[in-house]
């Protein structure tokens, strides 16, 4: 049996790397001809940590990270909200990592390369259409760099692993047209050098759902300074449109530092952090509708290509993580047939369209969107504009729903 996945990105190689494990033979296919470190910080939650420790990368990837010891939502005027512990610190038996993209993406290139062997990992191909050829089999074509001709691949299954602007969704959605977007702006960017803040392993978010500063650790050396990642985000006029999202477009600091002029905190000097800087990007959040079906025959999606979702509650990857798995126990199970591909769908697509649906309510920040609401000139005491049991519910209710809840999460590694 033989698998091809067209996109070699988070989703793609680890599902490579789990297919791989359980002995099935599989190959992937990655449009671009050299991967580059590309990207900010990633958060990786405990349940994902847990899909990468038994691949065995849980200790190279946490070399390279930083676990989160605790997340804390302030208001605007930087008031606390709502703080809780996070990975190990929560009683979890896996970590949350904070990583940065590129290292998490070159690691997992390189394990795939030297697992599979580089022939089986093949840059430079980028997907354009596949067919049933009528003898249990699948075959994708793929151009090559430069208007090279196109090759063909023939396998068991073909896994669209290709992102959120999929080729291989296109052809079973092809009037879907771009990815929705809602209005906000993210700046993304890392300052290589920053004194730590807090406990040196806390994620923070502050705001509200029009404007929102998030900053967490990529480095936690004792006694150094830290590599911090940080988006700011912005409520624009949705009806004057925005440009087509692209993970690599600069921005300028002068576009987003003056509307955070003010945000200088005990904990936390934002403005000065944010001009430390050197290149900011600029993102539109955007998503898609959850489908109706991602399995077409002997073809299915995962990742980002099968549910991209606001990067919020740090979901994007894990959630590709979890499909990676699903989609490996299931074809070790069931072979390398239509049932497999069917049987990951039934498990994965409720809980990703659910999540999607959530992260539009803005998830587990809801609770700063309520702080705005009813507090906007600030407050004493959190409590005394929403209750502790508020709080804890939509911290509950998110975790359910993105499948972490510490003991769904211990429950597995046991
Ligand atoms: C360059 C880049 C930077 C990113 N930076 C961040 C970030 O800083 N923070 C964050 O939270 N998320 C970031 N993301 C998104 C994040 O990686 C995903 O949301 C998440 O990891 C889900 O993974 P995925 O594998 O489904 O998608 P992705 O990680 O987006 O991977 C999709 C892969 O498919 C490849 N591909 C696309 N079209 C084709 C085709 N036709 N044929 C073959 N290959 C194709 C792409 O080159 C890419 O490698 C970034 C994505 C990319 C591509």
């Amino acid at each position: 049996m033989s698998i091809i996945i067209a996109g070699g990105g988070i989703g793609g190689l680890i599902a490579a790397l789990a297919l791989h494990d359980r002995g099935i033979a599989v190959t992937v296919h990655e449009q671009v001809g050299a991967v580059k470190p590309l990207g900010v910080g990633i958060n990786l939650l405990p349940h994902a940590v847990r899909v990468l420790a038994s691949l065995g990368l849980a200790d190279r990837l946490a070399a390279s990270a930083v676990r989160t010891q605790e997340l804390i939502y302030f208001n605007k005027l930087g008031q606390l909200i709502w703080r809780e512990p996070r990975g190990l610190d929560a009683g979890y038996d896996y970590p949350q990592l904070s990583i940065h993209r590129g290292i998490l993406q070159t690691l997992l290139l390189e394990e795939a390369q030297r697992r599979l062997g580089p022939e089986r990992v093949r840059l430079g191909e980028r997907f354009v259409d596949a067919r049933e050829t009528g003898d249990g089999k699948v075959e994708a074509r793929f151009a090559g760099r430069d208007g090279a001709p196109a090759t063909a691949a023939q396998g068991d299954l073909l896994i669209g692993a290709d992102g959120i602007h999929s080729a291989v969704r296109a052809t079973f959605y092809p009037d879907e047209g771009a990815p929705i977007w809602n209005g906000r702006v993210l700046w993304r960017a890392i300052t290589e050098s920053f004194p730590p803040f807090l406990t040196g392993r806390t994620m923070i978010m502050a705001g509200h759902q029009d404007q929102k500063f998030v900053c967490y650790p990529l480095t936690a050396e004792a006694g150094q300074p830290a590599r911090i990642n940080w988006i700011a985000e912005l409520s624009l006029d949705r009806s004057k449109g925005w440009r087509r999202e692209d993970w690599n477009r600069t921005a300028r600091i002068e576009d987003i530092a003056p509307r955070f002029a003010d945000w200088r905190f005990d904990w936390l000097d934002i403005p000065a952090l944010m001009a430390g800087a050197e290149t900011i990007y600029e993102y539109p959040l955007v998503d898609r509708d959850p489908l109706e079906r991602w399995t077409f025959g002997r073809i299915t999606l995962l990742g980002d290509a099968a549910h991209p979702m606001y990067p919020i509650g740090s979901n994007g990857a894990s959630q590709a993580i979890l499909d990676a798995e699903a989609l490996a126990e299931a074809v070790a199970r069931d072979g390398a047939t239509p049932a497999a591909l069917a049987a990951y769908e039934a498990v994965r697509r409720p809980p990703t369209s659910a999540i999607v649906l959530a992260n539009r309510g803005n998830g587990p920040e809801q609770v700063m969107q309520l702080a705005e609401q009813r507090a906007p000139g600030g407050f004493a005491d959190v409590h005394d504009v929403i209750s502790r049991e508020e709080l804890e519910g939509i911290a509950a209710r998110y975790k359910q729903v993105a499948g972490f809840s510490r003991d769904t999460v211990n429950r597995r590694s046991a």
